[in-house]
């Protein structure tokens, strides 16, 4: 029971894409692309002087560094995939062997893992991801680290072919096959049956790069926040709504009192919103999957997944985050 949605995103004119101010097509794209949606936009070159961002919610966009300090300057949090998160999706997804190894133990003469292999940092962006071809090679690249970082360990595999997709919500927005050839249909198949299965694990928007390896089918390959991503030929037309969702306000110091006003009477501005969550079951959803209202004085929302009366949208200007749907929760139920 889809209901239409607006094509404009609702708040997007209360907001401020914060980019770097280096000149680059992608950038630049999703700028205008911004703008026409009626945001704001901020170009920064020496961003660690300090800005001011008025009532505008900023938003952020471009490499790790930059975003992760413009966060924790303007006091952003910033929604990214789980490092390990690869780890923990069903082993079918992969069609690989990957593993999760201490650095050490990989290095160490007689370790079980047979070289070559592709090599990852788990967190830190210590040394560069790649196939390694022994562990010497290996040894070279993380010399002078210290040597308790866990890494993801990888079977080397060739893919024929490349997808990226931006997901919002489960859905996926942008879809791109950026290297080699392979059917859009067939990989948007492949997409939605993962995230169909797997949606819990993920964050409210993330970039999913997947691809083909021969004999063994569709692969997921990494996963990806969408404020640091690359467009790599995705429409920035759909692209700028993860971007938005990708930078959130804290929670710290959020009246969660007067939040609970938000969650009644408000069937108008609710199915505007493009999402809402429940701080009863904690679910985040897009407001077009409620069926169910309590017919009070404007209408007052259930939970389809909980049958609860504690939903809330975005439009209440309060963070639809897990933490702070748990923070009502605590107070409320
Ligand atoms: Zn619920």
């Amino acid at each position: 029971m889809n209901k239409s949605k607006p094509s404009k995103l609702t708040l997007f004119h209360t907001s401020m894409l914060i980019i770097p101010e280096k000149a680059d097509p992608e950038l630049d794209s999703i700028a205008a692309t911004w703008e026409t949606e009626g945001g704001s936009v901020l170009r920064l070159g020496r961003f660690w002087e300090p800005f001011d961002t008025a009532s505008l919610f900023p938003k952020l966009y471009g490499n790790e560094v930059f975003c992760r300090l413009i966060a924790q300057q303007a006091d952003l949090r910033l929604v990214s995939p789980e490092d390990d998160l690869l780890l923990r999706i069903d082993s079918k997804w992969l069609n690989r062997n990957i593993s999760l190894i201490e650095l050490s133990a990989l290095l160490a003469s007689g370790s079980a893992v047979q070289f070559p292999v592709f090599v990852k940092p788990l967190i830190t962006k210590q040394f560069q991801p790649g196939v390694y071809r022994s562990a010497l090679e290996l040894h070279k690249a993380t010399e002078g680290l210290e040597i308790v970082e866990q890494v993801i360990v990888s079977e080397v595999v060739s893919f024929s072919c490349e997808v990226r997709a931006f997901v919002f919500l489960g859905s996926v927005l942008a879809l791109s096959i950026y290297e080699g050839f392979a059917e859009e249909e067939e990989a948007g198949l492949f997409i939605q049956g993962f995230l169909s299965e797997s949606m819990s694990l993920l964050p409210v928007t993330c970039v999913v790069d997947f691809g083909f390896i021969e004999e063994r089918g569709w692969s997921i390959i990494e996963f990806n926040p969408a404020w640091g991503s690359g467009l790599n030929g995705c429409d920035p037309k759909m692209v700028v709504k993860c971007i938005y969702y990708a930078t959130e306000k804290p929670v710290k110091n959020m009246d969660i009192i007067g939040a609970h006003a938000y969650s009644s009477n408000h069937e108008d501005v609710l199915l505007e919103d493009s999402i809402c969550g429940c701080f009863y079951c904690l679910t985040i959803f897009d407001p077009c999957e409620i069926e169910e209202w309590i017919e009070d004085k404007k209408g007052t929302a259930l939970c389809p997944y909980c049958g609860i009366d504690s939903v809330i949208g975005e439009s209440s200007g309060y963070p639809i985050t897990k933490e702070f749907l748990a923070e009502m929760q605590g107070y409320w139920f």
